[in-house]
């Protein structure tokens, strides 16, 4: 059957502003690292990702990566492109990146404009479109000249290839001297995306949304449940198909500290006191933030994700519900 979608699709969703950008973003946008690879069939699939578009989610997020097996995940953005999101390619922010392994030898990985440049375009050719949205270096590479990085990010925009640049896992520092490379260019730097929680909380602890702030680049946080951590899972054991308990080499279920699972049965009783469930309480406290454009999800299943669009009910926090937060997690 033909997708046709949701007429209300724009009623609900909130959007921002990438940082000083004219882009608009969802505030909850969906990732396709880990769960749309090639062991999953495309009605399992579409049936996530046409409701997330019906709810006003127009932005994906991908990478040369992302599967299991590497490059899979595009591959099945491609099909979904291919039958069912074409006519509503103008309404759809489709980003990718390059920095981590992806194949073979020394152009495979890291910032080397080699690299950026041969996989962005393997990535075009796997999605089956003329152009990304967003292009990022998904790494500082401390061996390549950042000029080099950014330079070849410049290039996919002159190409056509992208329409706007950012950076992801930049420190910093690094950050500082990548909008000022990428400015000298010509091409703003719109979005940085990095890890961020209430369990992990890097870019408070360098700055590094502080200086996104000061230099107009949005933010859109990664793993905003820890991996599905901070929705409670690992403490009740209704783990049925979890990432923690699938074998999966980014989360292991036996190595979550004790001290972690303590904490988020604290976070709970918080969640239930705001009358939220868990993750929409982890991804209204990433939001919270006047920094962050959105955060990203990242759902197995179809009742994830309606869990999930619940939290842009309440977004808000009063100072007392974040200092319980804070004291929750400090032990
Ligand atoms: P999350 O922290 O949101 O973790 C997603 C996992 O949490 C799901 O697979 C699921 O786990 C669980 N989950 C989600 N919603 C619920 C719910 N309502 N109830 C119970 N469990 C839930 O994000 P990800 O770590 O998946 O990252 C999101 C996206 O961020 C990625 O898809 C990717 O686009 C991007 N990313 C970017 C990186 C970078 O380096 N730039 C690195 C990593 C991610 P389960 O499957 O166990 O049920």
């Amino acid at each position: 059957m033909t997708y046709r979608a949701a007429p209300g699709r724009y009623e609900t969703m909130q959007y921002r502003n990438a940082g000083r950008s004219g882009l608009k973003l969802p505030v909850i946008s969906l990732g396709l690292w880990q769960n749309f690879g090639g062991a999953r069939d495309y009605p399992s699939a579409f049936e996530i990702l046409g409701a997330a578009f019906d709810a006003g989610i127009t932005h994906f997020d991908l990478a040369n990566n992302y599967g299991p097996p590497p490059g899979s995940a595009e591959e099945l953005f491609g099909q979904v492109m291919a039958r069912d999101f074409r006519p509503y390619r103008d309404e759809l922010i489709i980003s990718s990146k390059a920095g981590y392994n992806m194949w073979e030898g020394p152009y495979g990985e890291w910032g080397s404009r080699k690299s950026l440049i041969a996989s962005a375009e393997q990535s075009l050719r796997r999605l089956g479109l003329d152009y990304v949205d967003v292009f990022y270096s998904h790494r500082f590479d401390p061996k390549t000249p950042l000029e080099e990085t950014m330079g070849a990010l410049a290039t996919l925009v002159a190409q056509g290839k992208t329409l706007y640049v950012g950076i992801s896992n930049y420190p910093e520092a690094e950050t500082r001297k990548a909008h000022a490379i990428l400015q000298s260019l010509g091409v703003p730097c719109i979005l940085h995306q990095p890890s961020y929680s209430i369990l992990n909380r890097w870019i408070e602890d360098d700055k590094t949304i502080d200086a996104c702030g000061e230099l107009g680049i949005g933010m859109i946080a990664f793993s905003p449940l820890a991996q599905g951590v901070l929705s409670g899972k690992y403490n009740t054991g209704e783990t049925d198909g979890a990432r923690g308990t699938s074998n999966n080499p980014f989360l292991k279920a036996d190595r979550i500290k004790p001290e972690t699972l303590d904490a988020v049965g604290k976070l709970g009783v918080i969640a239930r006191a705001r009358g939220q469930t868990m993750p929409q309480m982890a991804l209204a406290w990433v939001l919270r933030r006047p920094e962050l454009t959105s955060s990203l999800i990242g759902v197995r299943t179809l009742n994830q994700l309606k869990d999930n669009l619940g939290a842009l009910d309440n977004l808000s926090f009063s100072a007392e519900e974040t200092a319980a937060i804070d004291s929750a997690v400090a032990g």
